[in-house]
């Protein structure tokens, strides 16, 4: 049985005075609670998350493959480590547009936070003009191939994966249900075509893209999704103790 694994997604948000009332509110609600939930927050606030939880799993939203070095603005696995974050995201769509992440790169990060036992929560997703192509499932079975290469069957088991389709992310617009669970599918049978059945069915996949209170169970409610990756319902306390009750 898959544990469900319900991320927030904070992005370039939160000071870190904001961050530590929200865990300390949200944290103890996840006590005890049948799904992993957890809050990816910037770099500058991670520690802060990581302090004041209990419950909840803290992850970083980007991370170096290399250990130090001349990288100016950069921050490396180790210095994640440092600081006890278990988790980090990896690949999202807005890195892969907007800062030149690319498969190999992703592939990079991957290899490297593995090593160190944080677990990668791997993005993937296609964009509107790929999905009015019909090429979605090429884009995902390829993004999938480049980011998971050369990695052992129990490792990737270990590890998350959100579907994240461009055109539902902070849209409001969100991919329908059977939409998304196609896709999710998808992403697992790519595991199982490069990993086997174990790792296939041990991953966990995630969908995200405007994941609000009032849709989260009609997600969850899904063969092929584990767990979703939650971008703006994630930055008020009340949407994401929603979201929470919703689902634990
Ligand atoms: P929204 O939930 O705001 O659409 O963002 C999704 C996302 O990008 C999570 O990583």
């Amino acid at each position: 049985m898959r544990k469900p694994i319900i991320v927030g997604n904070w992005k370039m948000n939160k000071l870190n005075k904001d961050a530590e009332a929200f865990v300390k509110a949200i944290d103890p609600k996840c006590e005890g609670a049948a799904a992993t939930y957890g809050i990816g927050a910037p770099f500058t606030c991670v520690e802060t998350c990581v302090k004041n939880a209990k419950n909840l799993i803290i992850a970083a939203e980007n991370c170096h493959f290399e250990d130090a070095g001349a990288f100016t603005g950069e921050v490396s696995v180790p210095m994640l480590q440092e600081i006890g974050v278990t988790h980090c995201i990896i690949g999202h769509s807005e890195r892969r547009q907007m800062f030149n992440e690319t498969d190999e790169t992703v592939n990079k990060k991957v290899k490297r936070l593995i090593e160190a036992n944080i677990t990668p929560i791997m993005c993937c997703g296609e964009t509107e003009a790929q999905f009015d192509a019909g090429e979605t499932e090429a884009v995902i079975r390829a993004q999938i191939a480049g980011g998971l290469k050369d990695l052992c069957p129990k490792c990737v088991g270990k590890m998350v994966i959100a579907y994240e389709p461009i055109w539902a992310i902070g849209t409001g617009k969100s991919a329908n249900t059977e939409i998304a669970e196609k896709c999710c599918a998808i992403v697992r049978d790519q595991v199982r075509v490069m990993y086997g059945d174990e790792a296939a069915e041990n991953v966990r996949v995630q969908y995200g893209g405007s994941v609000k209170p009032n849709n989260i169970k009609e997600y969850m409610a899904m063969p092929d999704i584990d767990g979703a990756l939650i971008g703006g319902a994630s930055l008020k306390e009340d949407s994401f103790t929603e979201i929470i009750d919703a689902t634990k």
